[in-house]
């Protein structure tokens, strides 16, 4: 069967590197694509170019290439209704509909449907001007939580630590710092506790859990300095316990997938449910369409299951006829290396020699590359996910630090504390 991936990051590298292994791939003599992919992805998929805005060219694209399941990596596309595109023209898709892509696409979609559906997560007000939100904001105690409601690429959300910085930020948000995204907002309750995230994947009825995963969000070592899309990750998160995890699927997965169904937007695909794990249990923080961007690379490096298998039976509906994937027993540890500048402006052009970074069993996915003259550059803020596993988190973090010390990429830098927690409670 041919497989065509979309997006071109780290995370549809792990993707395409996981599905070049499947038997649909590697037996039956299919064909894997990526558009547009990068120089790591064109090492185990053919890459090509279509504009994912253009449904129709990515349908004709299918329909020439015999293309027997599209994977959407990014939730951009999704939100804009490719899924609903290809299913209409008969074409198998992992990815969920537009509707169903608002769990991510809208905070205030969401807020409401863990409401309808009773779904632990923090109190909130939905607001839909610079008045009502200022006057909302007496009824919350700082830390304010303000989140611009729709997508801003992991910048639309602000903490903010008194009632001005407040106000200004809301400011900022109704005046149109978001776009769009900003026009509505969403003011939470303040949840204090670990953060972890659950993914599991659903054709919209049943669901399977497929593994846990922690990251790192800030730019500098002990979690410090401004946001990013993830400096690093690691998988299991050992921190959500057996327990965790089933009161994670009863309380807030289970529930969340019936009332999509059951309200007529049935959900395919991969949920990513950011959890907090509070004193009063297990609350969701956010909902994701899609993979993270590192989480996806610690989860593919730990997957022993075909992934082809999986990812058709949840785009044909027929999970149930599946076992429940096995994933190695083992941490898996992802090292984001970013080039200079980031998470400002990042430095564009930086020569990347990555020498024998995967002699040991690491693995190097590309984020942010690409080939000038025919040699590897950075052309991101995140270039290189340096990935590999251990026994324990302490053997993931030493081997993967040690492909990382063989990359010469001089004009980046990583963090050198990444799965810290994890190794503190290792002990
Ligand atoms: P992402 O880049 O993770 O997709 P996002 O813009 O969709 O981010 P959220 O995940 O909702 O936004 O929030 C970003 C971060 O802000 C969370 O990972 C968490 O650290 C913090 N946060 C969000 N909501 C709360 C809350 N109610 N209480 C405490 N912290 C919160």
């Amino acid at each position: 069967m041919n497989i065509l991936v979309l997006g071109g990051g780290g995370r549809e590298h792990a993707l395409c590197w996981k599905l070049a292994q499947s038997e649909a791939i590697v037996v039956n003599g299919g064909k894997l694509f990526s558009s547009p992919g990068n120089p790591g992805i064109a090492e185990c998929a053919q890459l090509v170019s279509l504009d994912a805005s253009n449904h129709d060219a990515v349908i004709g694209f299918c329909a020439v290439n015999a293309i027997g399941l599209v994977v959407i990596g990014p939730e951009a596309p999704l939100v804009d209704g490719l899924a609903d595109s290809l299913r209409a023209a008969n074409i198998a898709v992992f990815g969920p509909s537009k509707a169903a892509a608002q769990l991510e696409g809208s905070k205030n979609f969401t807020k409401a449907l863990c409401d309808r559906a009773g779904i632990p997560t923090a109190g909130y007000v939905h607001c839909t001007s610079l008045e009502q939100a200022k006057q909302a904001l007496s009824t919350f105690s700082p830390p304010y939580v303000l989140k611009a409601d729709g997508l801003a690429a992991g910048k639309g959300v602000v903490i903010a630590e008194n009632e001005g910085h407040a106000i200004s930020a809301l400011e900022d948000m109704f005046g149109g710092a978001f776009g769009d995204a900003g026009a509505e907002v969403v003011i939470e309750e303040f949840m204090e506790g670990e953060e972890a995230s659950f993914f599991a994947l659903t054709d919209g009825e049943t669901v399977i859990p497929f593994g846990t995963a922690q990251d790192h969000k800030r730019v500098g070592e002990g979690d410090t300095g401004p946001n990013t899309g993830g400096m690093g990750a690691y998988s299991p998160a050992r921190v959500l316990s057996d327990t965790l995890v089933a009161e994670t699927l009863e309380r807030i997965v289970f529930p969340t997938v019936r009332q999509m169904r059951e309200e007529g937007t049935p959900y395919v695909g991969v949920l990513y449910a950011g959890l907090m794990l509070t004193q009063d249990g297990v609350k969701l923080v956010e909902y994701n369409c899609r993979f993270g961007d590192p989480e996806c690379q610690v989860l593919m490096m730990r997957l022993e299951s075909d992934l082809a298998l999986y990812m058709l039976a949840a785009a044909r509906g027929v999970l149930a006829t599946l076992p429940e994937p096995t994933f190695s027993e083992d941490t898996a540890m992802t090292v984001v290396m970013a080039a200079n500048g980031y998470p400002g402006t990042p430095e564009k052009g930086g020569a990347i020699d990555l020498r024998d970074a995967e002699s040991a069993g690491a693995k190097v996915f590309h984020a942010g590359t690409s080939l000038a003259d025919g040699a590897l550059v950075a052309s991101g803020g995140r270039v290189l996910n340096v990935t590999a596993s251990g026994a324990n988190t302490k053997s993931a973090q030493d081997a993967a630090y040690a492909a990382v010390a063989k990359v010469d990429f001089p004009n980046g830098f990583y963090r050198k504390d990444i799965g810290w927690r994890e190794i503190e409670r290792e002990g």
